[in-house]
């Protein structure tokens, strides 16, 4: 993971001088900057995590090079935004396949024409899907990859909207042929397509996900509106500056806010550049994988994500997600109690 600023600390640990280098450091670190430490004593990664959870930064990544351990912290905590609060286990995320049309150069699950599919499969989402409704998700969101890759995506997306409503996130620029077909047949007052819209024009869209990309979608978008779906559109955006271009166009285009994403690239995945998040960061939504049960779908094949192999029962799958919220809750907490200094 690349960083901003650079520290080789040496042998030294908490005990022996390294607070200083780090505050140090840290006055030359604007919030959202990466540091790393490149250190020869590993006692210092459990402390760095104590240190860095008071203090309200986020311990990101920990590697061995040669001997010896690069950490790497964000300076900061990522703002959680308001409606991020809602109960664990109201929102369900299925990641259907993770093989896709394009190679976007900030895909946060690694997803390509090359990757492999890793599908959840249709009986496995109906299994998931009637669990679901008995324990009373509220949304399901079905991303990939890109879902509409696959053949029996259709049966798929009946299957989640009979247990929920149901949000498709797609790059739209497969709505033709067997797949419009498949759209046909989907019921429009219980299934939303959020469809992948970076720009107002093609330059910075097509700079990340290929060329003739953005003109692709835009039919896609419009075929989705034809066809009488209700239609979101998601921009993922490196800065302030695009998000606000973005605005505008939807603002032109009169897009209602509720139809509208606007999300920052986080540094998962294939990205090189964006927002380091951790799970500390992350209020958890249940997000299932052919590989497990992740606790957000932002990086949903990362380990450090994982909370368990396991997805039946569905039951016992939330419950695992939320024994791992308390957990970082009771981890807050005590910390707090041991730096309690008055
Ligand atoms: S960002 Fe979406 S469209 Fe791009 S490669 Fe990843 S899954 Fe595919």
């Amino acid at each position: 993971m690349r960083a901003d600023f650079e520290l080789d600390i040496g042998r030294k640990t908490f005990a022996s001088g390294l607070l200083l280098e780090v505050i140090a450091v840290l006055r030359r670190c604007r919030p959202g900057d990466l540091v790393a430490l490149l250190g020869d004593d590993k006692s210092v990664g459990p402390e760095l995590e104590t240190w860095c959870r008071f203090t309200g930064n986020s311990l990101l990544d920990a590697t061995a090079e040669q001997g010896r351990t690069r950490w790497v912290f964000r300076c900061g905590a990522v703002p959680v935004p308001a409606e991020d609060n809602r109960p664990v286990g109201s929102r369900l995320w299925l990641y259907t396949n993770f093989d896709c049309n394009l190679h976007c150069d900030y895909c946060c699950v690694r997803s390509s024409p090359t990757a492999p599919r890793r599908e959840l499969g249709l009986a496995r989402v109906q299994r998931i899907t009637r669990e679901a409704a008995e324990l009373g998700v509220k949304e399901i969101f079905v991303t990939g990859g890109e879902p509409f890759l696959q053949e029996d995506i259709g049966e798929i997306l009946i299957s989640c909207a009979a247990a929920a409503p149901t949000t498709v996130l797609t790059n739209g620029m497969l709505f033709t042929g067997r797949r419009a077909e498949s759209l046909r047949a989907l019921p429009r007052d219980r299934i939303v397509l959020q469809i992948s819209l970076d720009s107002a024009t093609p330059e910075l869209h097509d700079l990340h996900r290929g060329p003739g990309t953005w003109a692709r979608t835009r039919e896609g978008i419009q075929r989705a509106r034809a066809l009488g779906f209700r239609v979101r559109l998601a921009a993922t955006v490196s800065t302030d500056t695009e998000a606000e271009e973005f605005r505008q166009f939807l603002d032109e285009e009169k897009i209602a806010a509720e139809d509208r994403v606007i999300r920052r690239i986080a540094l998962r995945g294939v990205a090189r550049e964006g927002i380091a998040v951790s799970r500390a960061d992350l209020v958890p939504e249940v997000t299932i994988t052919a590989d497990g049960v992740y606790w957000h779908p932002v990086g949903a094949e990362d380990t450090d994500l994982l909370v368990t192999r396991d997805i039946f029962p569905l039951s016992e799958c939330f419950a695992a997600v939320r024994r791992a919220f308390d957990r970082e809750g009771e981890h807050a907490n005590k910390l707090a109690r041991i730096f309690n200094c008055a």
